[in-house]
């Protein structure tokens, strides 16, 4: 099967399994409740969300000479950066760099650029273990799955379904099972020999990499093992470290509805002479991977604003029905289908844009104004336009424009539309019974009544 049957598949099975629309619709109402009440903190949520615009515009117009000043900064701060253009050059340098130092053992906090770049498998070929510390990132790892959602990764499952994994018993309460992860966890900190993390925002006056969390985990990760890299994908620059105060409370507001998420730190490079503690090496690997192509993409480099909230994710009438998984991508969702065709093979991952329902829920709720459901419609012209589309598909739009030209074949379609079965529309839905009389035919005879 390749990736369009798969998703076509994984859909149908998903979008028929209450328990799991259950669960899911569940966490996102919490999730909405939450995010409703954050947003009455702002004295005005709208100009929030231009002014934050604004923002990304200015990064992402002139990234080039943001990307520049940022590396000048690392490196004037004691860091190091490796420019990555591909997602091997990203794994040869970490993988090279673990290996000249030793490294048996990696901790990792939470980032979906490592996910981008199969981080984790390339550590266990290269006899290196890698260790999940988010919890959520950890009960994927246990599980041998990959995140369900870019910011919440188990959304999908129940407190049983993470007690079974943890193999405890169903009634363990969720105090225990985060002991139990803590424990085990706090130990992988203290033995390990190198720390990753992503960076929710890298800026440039500073050459600082910013990063947001709930846990503490992230913190541990980049301050107790010698050695930190972070992989940070070159749209997550900020020109200024004031921008912070906009963007961080309202990447939080968007992620979890929180004023704040518990843990906000700021890395400027390894230890300095005269400090206590801190990292010996930092390591900064700004990761294309196909977002240059995307920034050369003048229609829809504002894609690149995006700063991985994940309300997009929520708002989604389709992800809502179907979930993470069934995409297959590690970016789901409205924003996973505008970016993914972009970022990876364009005819693989043509069938994504289609998966929507258009009504541009995404949009109203992009905390950066990324314009999603036309890019969902611009992507799905491009794969039109290329000819990834399936040729019954182009056979029938064709037949229904010659039908939409000519009035008589309008009418005749029309009449022969209301007597044909509507399967397979109907094996999962319902439709109701068309009317024996045309609305055509029902205004002409009204029209001739006196
Ligand atoms: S596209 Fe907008 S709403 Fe979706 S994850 Fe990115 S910033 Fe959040």
């Amino acid at each position: 099967m390749n990736a369009a049957e798969q998703f076509q598949a994984a859909a149908t099975e998903k979008a028929g399994d209450l328990r799991h629309r259950a669960v899911i619709q569940k966490a996102i109402g919490t999730y909405d409740a939450a995010v409703a009440k954050g947003k009455t903190r702002f004295s005005d949520w709208q100009n929030a969300r231009s002014h934050a615009a604004q923002i990304k515009w200015e990064t992402i117009n002139h990234l080039d000479r943001y990307l520049e000043q940022f590396e000048r900064k690392v490196i004037e701060n004691g860091g190091q950066v490796c420019w990555a253009e591909t997602a091997e050059d990203a794994r040869r340098y970490i993988l090279a760099l673990a290996q000249r130092r030793g490294v048996k053992r990696v901790v990792k906090s939470k980032s979906m650029t490592t996910e981008e770049i199969h981080l984790n498998e390339a550590f266990e070929h290269a006899g290196i273990e890698p260790i999940e510390t988010d919890l959520g990132e950890y009960i994927c790892q246990l599980r041998r799955e990959p995140p369900y959602h870019i910011v919440t990764p188990v959304m999908h499952l129940t407190k049983a379904d993470i007690a079974q994994t943890f193999a405890m018993p169903a009634t363990t309460s969720a105090e225990e099972m985060t002991m139990f992860a803590r424990a085990k966890l706090r130990q992988a900190f203290l033995t390990a020999d190198m720390g990753v993390t992503g960076a929710n925002f890298a800026v440039a006056d500073t050459g600082m990499i910013a990063i947001t969390e709930n846990e503490g985990n992230a913190r541990l990760s980049f301050s107790l093992p010698k050695i930190h890299v972070a992989i940070v994908g070159i749209e997550k620059l900020i020109p200024r470290l004031g921008d912070l105060a906009l963007l961080w409370p309202l990447l939080s507001t968007s992620g979890t509805g929180q004023p704040l998420t518990a843990y906000n730190s700021l890395i400027g490079g390894p230890r300095q002479s005269g400090e206590p503690d801190g990292t010996t090496e930092f390591h900064v690997i700004l990761l294309d991977n196909g977002r240059t192509k995307l920034l050369a993409d003048a229609e829809q480099r504002d894609a690149l604003h995006c700063i991985r909230c994940g309300a997009c994710l929520n708002a989604c009438p389709v992800y809502k029905n179907i979930g993470g998984h069934t995409y297959a991508t590690t970016y789901q969702g409205p924003i996973g289908s505008v970016i993914t065709p972009h970022l990876r093979d364009a005819k693989e991952w043509s069938h994504l844009p289609f998966a929507s329902s258009l009504c541009g829920a995404c949009t109203d709720v992009c905390p950066v104004r990324i314009d999603l459901h036309h890019h969902l419609l611009h992507n799905r012209r491009n794969a039109v336009q290329r000819g990834f589309d399936h040729p019954l598909q182009r056979l029938a739009f064709r037949l229904w424009l010659w039908a939409m030209k000519s009035p008589t074949l309008y009418r005749l379609g029309g009449k022969l539309l209301r007597f044909t079965p509507m399967t397979p529309w109907t094996k999962t839905r319902d439709f109701p019974e068309p009317p024996a009389q045309s609305f055509k035919d029902w205004w002409e005879e009204n029209e001739r009544r006196p």
